[in-house]
């Protein structure tokens, strides 16, 4: 159980589920351990967060446990779960898992953007000859076009993806437009439009300092102060969330902490925003 849990489904504002499901990692294996490691380390925390002033253990929380799936095609059922999740009022947060899951749960929105914090594009139309979890922004873009998908924190692609990117028209917003000031998340905002955002968080998107455990460390990314920060950023906006890639057996417990610390922001960052709506 993650420590927050404290209502069932039909009186949660919030409820997480965990896809243990890393069938597609081509590099290191053992996302499928992150839930449990996640949920681990969740009791680490306190319920208060200061800086945003909301006490989590007065927000109805669900912890509606794993989404079994064996297989690439057993994702499919994500799409039912997460609509259980929607019918009962209750915002999702689905802790990966590598990334592959996040399309299926898309599908379950009817009208949705979608952010992703990556640093890599994702967009090769197959990988080793399959989908997976290289084909993530090319699976939504397919399914809602690609100018509602933004990856944010960019910093990996072969040139095929960009090419496709470019003659796609998926956008895209790389380390070096962050660090050299020529575009940011308010520009990806005003690029994507009014609408609801379902945020997907890859673990990689963090420098492998702050988060070394993950299936494809990628040096030179963002700290996890801005990953916070986009998180308040896009909470009024905010309609689903992910947090994929963590890879316990390669973590020193940083990783799978930061995971759940991020949790409970876009927890409290969300149940604030709609509170003083
Ligand atoms: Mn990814
Ligand atoms: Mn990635």
């Amino acid at each position: 159980m993650y420590a927050l849990a404290n209502a069932p489904l039909a009186e949660a504002a919030f409820t997480i589920l965990g896809v243990p499901f890393d069938d597609t990692t081509t590099h290191r294996k053992g996302a499928k351990l992150a839930p449990s490691a996640i949920r681990e380390e969740s009791y680490n925390f306190e319920t208060y967060l200061p800086d945003i002033d909301v006490d989590l253990a007065d927000v109805g929380i669900c912890d509606g446990g794993d989404v079994t799936c064996e297989s690439l095609g057993d994702l499919a059922i994500l799409k039912q779960e997460v609509h259980q999740v929607l019918d009962e009022g209750s915002f999702p947060i689905l802790m990966g898992g590598e990334h592959s899951l996040t399309p299926r749960a898309v599908s379950a929105f009817s009208d949705v953007r979608v952010v992703c914090l990556d640093a890599h594009l994702d967009f090769r139309s197959q990988y080793m000859g399959k989908d997976g979890h290289a084909c993530v922004t090319r699976r939504i873009a397919e399914q809602l076009g690609a100018e509602r998908v933004m990856v944010v924190g960019v910093r990996s692609m072969s040139r095929g993806e960009k090419n496709d990117a470019e003659e796609m028209g998926l956008r895209f917003v790389s380390m070096d437009d962050l660090r050299l000031g020529k575009k940011d998340m308010k520009w990806a905002l005003g690029s994507l439009g009014e609408g609801p955002i379902y945020l997907s968080v890859d673990m990689d998107v963090v420098d492998p300092a702050y988060a070394p455990g993950v299936g494809n460390p990628e040096p030179g990314g963002v700290t996890p102060a801005e990953v916070v920060r986009w998180i308040d950023t896009l909470a009024d906006r905010m309609v689903g969330f992910d947090v994929v890639e963590t890879c316990p057996p390669y973590d020193n417990g940083c990783t799978a902490s930061l995971a759940a610390w991020f949790i409970n922001r876009v927890v409290g960052s969300v149940w604030k925003a709609r509170d003083s709506r």
